[in-house]
């Protein structure tokens, strides 16, 4: 079933989606070598707690945590630890909000210090594919549009492009219909309808596209223990293209500075 919003809903959306952002570029002031990711998940709590909204993630199918943080050759959905970031390290960050009634749902992969060169390559190529895959949303197109747009771009480079997750609806709830893969053909899959919210959200590995679930039942990790990047999207679907309800202007400014 798939839930088409109003123009008021959408605002509501991009309401929890500009918070999660701002989350983002909060989170990302305090990435540094020697922080633990337990911090940079109480730093996400407390802001999220203090802009009136409630931490979308925390206690959803017993996720324990308000962020999902994933170093290096983890996927998705670690589980934030006393693992002190170092020099080098990459970590994915995923935050959710629930606020007014819908949830906010987006993630950004973050450098820690100076990384090499080729890891610096994926993240930058897995925030093109999402681009690249945001701008085939648009209505009468299909989700395969933004699928093969995804796939095409990544593995341009040889990246692995991971199967077993993918993206998704946002509402009231934070996983609805549809699935939105990061693989597939253009021209095939439901068609996309003005008012659909769709979570974009490209999980790209440096090596094999083949990924390991780890026994603490969260986190997912490369099987070849490569890096991997996830950048996330929440996006309104228009006549005449994405109306992205994620912020990552606010987040880079936020690095620069
Ligand atoms: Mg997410
Ligand atoms: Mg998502």
């Amino acid at each position: 079933m798939i839930y088409l919003k109003t123009q008021e809903e959408i605002e509501l959306l991009r309401e929890n989606n500009l918070l999660v952002s701002a989350t983002l570029a909060e989170v990302g002031k305090h990435v540094r070598p020697g922080v633990t990711t337990r911090e940079l998940d109480a730093i996400a709590e407390d802001f999220i707690r203090s802009h009136g909204a409630v931490p979308g993630f925390l206690g959803y199918g017993g996720f324990p945590n308000t962020l999902c943080i994933s170093v290096n050759e983890q996927v998705v959905h670690g589980i934030p630890s006393d693992y002190v970031l170092k020099e080098g390290d990459i970590v994915s960050v995923d935050c959710g909000t629930v606020m007014k009634g819908f949830y906010g749902d987006s993630a950004y992969t973050f450098a820690v210090g100076e990384i090499a060169p080729e890891v610096a390559q994926l993240l930058r190529v897995t925030k093109e594919a999402l681009y690249k895959g945001v701008a085939q949303a648009k209505a009468e197109n299909r989700i395969g549009d933004i699928s093969a747009a995804v796939q095409e771009h990544a593995e341009r480079y040889g990246y692995g492009v991971v199967r077993e997750l993918v993206g998704h609806g946002l509402g009231r709830d934070m996983h609805e219909d549809p699935e939105v893969p990061n693989y597939g053909a253009r021209g095939r899959g439901p068609l996309l309808k003005e008012g659909m919210v769709l979570c974009v959200e490209p999980m790209i590995n440096l090596g094999t596209k083949h990924v390991v679930f780890e026994n603490d039942g969260w986190t997912v990790r490369t099987r070849d223990r490569k890096p991997s990047a996830h950048f996330e999207f929440a996006i309104a679907i228009h006549k005449n293209g994405p109306d992205v309800l994620t912020d990552f202007d606010i987040i880079e400014k936020a690095l620069k500075n």
